[in-house]
């Protein structure tokens, strides 16, 4: 099994993230690059979570404030994001509803469940297979680099239609909640250290296990 292999950390090794040296824990600064050298991420799972409440104060506004504005035939009509899936939808034109729904609702929903769930497991509030949860840490970071495709959508939206002289869209204020939104969800993932899971499952592992 490989949880009976002692960690780095239990080494007191510790692998510099710019340059890969492994070197003595204790070293405050990596002996080859001079970068800080961290056995783990300091306070990643108390960051990790603030930034994600921080994701979802500003999703709400992303959410009620218009993310574009329709202008057409002299009235300007405010549209939400959910608005802009209906309207889209109804107008037939799926697919790019089915992209701002995606890009907009379901990615960051998901990434903001995965990593506040990838936090429970590191902190030992639920109970799961380390590969299992590796593997789900590996997917918010694969779908994270997508997770600025809302906003690019939105742009090239902006852009399309005010071409059109009868139709024109401006950006409401609520792509700046949603940007901020975006960033927080990116500065979580980024703080979250998945070696983390791994530490409680040995611990776990380390317990007799009553009979
Ligand atoms: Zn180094």
């Amino acid at each position: 099994m490989s949880g009976l292999l002692p960690s780095a950390k239990e080494q007191n090794k510790a692998a510099c993230h710019i340059c890969g040296r492994a070197q003595d824990a204790q070293n405050e600064r990596c002996e080859r690059c001079h970068t800080p050298l961290h056995v783990r991420k300091h306070d990643s799972i108390q960051r990790c979570l603030a930034f994600c409440v921080a994701s979802v104060l500003a999703y709400i506004p992303a959410n009620i404030w218009p993310i574009m504005i329709v202008h057409e035939f002299g009235s300007a009509e405010p549209t939400t994001i959910f608005g802009g899936v209906i309207q889209f939808w109804e107008s037939k034109v799926y697919s790019v509803s089915i992209i701002i729904f995606t890009a907009s609702v379901l990615i960051p929903g998901l990434k903001l469940a995965s990593l506040c769930w990838l936090c429970a497991v590191s902190k030992g509030w639920m109970k799961t297979e380390g590969q299992f949860a590796t593997k789900i840490y590996w997917v918010t970071e694969l779908v994270g680099r997508w997770s600025m495709l809302d906003v690019f959508v939105v742009a090239i939206l902006v852009g399309l239609i005010q071409v059109g002289n009868i139709m024109s869209i401006t950006a409401g204020p609520a792509v700046i909640a949603f940007a901020l939104m975006v960033i927080f969800t990116m500065i979580a993932a980024h703080s979250f250290d998945p070696r983390g899971i791994w530490d409680h499952i040995r611990q776990n592992e380390k317990q007799p296990r009553p009979h």
